[in-house]
């Protein structure tokens, strides 16, 4: 008999991994692939080991595909390739990807958010590592504002993050907070939180035509060779913050101004994948002013590849497993979706109509930070605004939509309400029917607007099953 977890949402396999040995009671990694194997069934015809990610797939209940895509970061290291670029993430067609790259990691070391796994804690009753934080460049939990803390001993996967609490680094402060308030490296982790929930790679040759387009557009050298014009190399080191580079792309770092980087230039020319993903993502986040534009530009490249849009869960949660997530995750939107394993499309208008704002939050500031001093503080919308350093238009727009259950109520006050007796009567323009004397159909009367009713209460959710 096998105990089977449920793999939680964002979950990485290494931690899915940790849990299902403490679960069973397997003496370590080794004991736990013979077990699951046998359980399994599953065979190499050439007696190679069977990847571990297709027995982690099984005990979840899972395919390997789905598994592969919400639980390793292959969707991030492999998001943009030459190498078999039409084969799907996970695709079990491909053994040798499986097995020699499904549950690599994207850097050294284990890194998790205290306050995350806190609130994980609160709310799933356990710790466990996110896969979202182990993607390189990630120094920052932008759910709580707070720098990530790390351990370079990558077994730790294996515990829960909670047994790394009092034995783990936390990224210096100020640097976290640079970087958080860097908009290069906001525009870099969104584009590669998009190509973590993304089912199939990008061809290199179709992200290298978009990008060299975009390149020329800004006056950029977009060939190899002898320096002639701005290189793209100098533009990401004049973006992003120098130390933050020195983590991601030590090379870059290094470098000096005018010099080629085949690593990073070379993915405006090289068919063949010139480096990294990262390299990719970096130019991307330079190249275009928005994520969004970036990613619309590289989807539209390759149009045969489904978007991470339209591939994502589309799960119903209970408002109130949406109400406990939005607290939990201190109120973002997307963090709730993905905690939900939900669809952001879906979920985010949802919270928006249970007067839940997004509650973002950059630096020391944010949207969190005005709403506080204006609703518990007693502040003016101004002072409130200028202390969470957001326009005043983007604060009026959250207590708008925080206000939304009272909205509704006084729209239903006002369809109730007698119109008041004017004070001076004009001679108004007759209507047709009037002058014609024909008989006329009767105005429709305006209903009254009754607003939504809950939902039933849902059965709680399972959290494991025993095969
Ligand atoms: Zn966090």
């Amino acid at each position: 008999m096998i105990i089977r977890p449920l793999p939680l949402p964002d979950e990485l396999d290494r931690g899915f991994l940790g849990r299902v040995i403490r679960l069973n009671g397997f003496r370590d990694e080794k004991e736990c692939v013979a077990e699951l194997s046998a359980w399994t069934g599953l065979c190499d015809r050439y007696e190679r080991a069977v990847p571990g990610v297709m027995l982690l797939s099984r005990v979840a209940g899972m395919d390997t595909e789905s598994f592969t895509v919400r639980h390793t970061t292959l969707p991030f290291r492999r998001g943009i390739t030459s190498y078999m670029p039409t084969l799907m993430h996970g695709c079990e067609s491909s053994a040798t990807i499986l097995r020699n790259s499904a549950m690599r990691l994207a850097r050294p070391g284990a890194y998790f958010c205290r306050k995350c796994a806190e609130a994980d804690h609160d709310f799933h009753g356990m710790t466990y590592w996110r896969r979202a934080h182990q993607i390189p460049g990630a120094l920052w939990c932008s759910n709580h504002a707070t720098p990530l803390s790390y351990v370079e001993d990558e077994r730790a996967f294996l515990e829960p993050p909670a047994a790394s609490f009092d034995e783990c680094f936390t990224v210096d402060h100020a640097l976290a907070e640079a970087t958080a308030e860097n908009l290069a490296v906001r525009r870099y982790l969104e584009i590669c939180a998009d190509l973590l929930e993304r089912p199939a790679p990008l061809d290199v040759k179709d992200v290298a035509r978009v990008l060299a387009g975009q390149a020329r557009l800004r006056g950029l050298q977009t060939w190899p060779g002898k320096t002639a014009a701005p290189l793209l190399s100098d533009k990401v080191v004049d973006e992003f913050d120098a130390k933050w580079l020195a983590i991601v792309l030590p090379d870059l770092a290094a470098k000096a101004k005018g010099q080629i980087l085949s690593r990073l230039d070379g993915v405006l020319y090289l068919s063949k994948s010139a480096s990294s993903t990262v390299a990719y993502v970096l130019a991307a986040s330079v190249l275009y002013d928005s994520p969004d534009e970036a990613l619309k530009e590289l989807q539209s490249a390759a149009p045969h590849v489904p978007s991470s849009v339209g591939r994502q869960a589309s799960r119903r949660p209970h408002d109130d497993d949406l109400y406990a997530a939005y607290v939990a995750t201190a109120g973002g939107h997307a963090a709730v979706a993905k905690l939900l394993g939900a669809n952001y499309g879906a979920v985010s208008p949802r919270l928006d109509a249970m007067g839940l704002p997004k509650l973002l939050s950059f630096g020391k500031g944010g949207v969190r930070v005005a709403l506080r001093a204006f609703l518990l503080e007693g502040r003016s919308v101004r002072e409130s605004a200028e202390i969470g350093e957001v326009s005043v238009l983007e604060l009026e727009s959250s207590i708008r939509t925080a206000c939304k259950h009272f909205v509704e109520a006084l729209e239903l006050i006002d369809s109730q309400t007698k119109p008041a007796t004017r004070p001076f009567v004009k001679t108004r323009q007759a209507a047709p029917h009037e002058v014609s004397g024909v008989a006329a159909d009767r105005p429709c009367g305006r209903g009254v607007h009754l607003g939504k009713r809950r939902r039933k209460t849902e059965a709680p959710r399972s959290h494991g099953v025993v095969a």
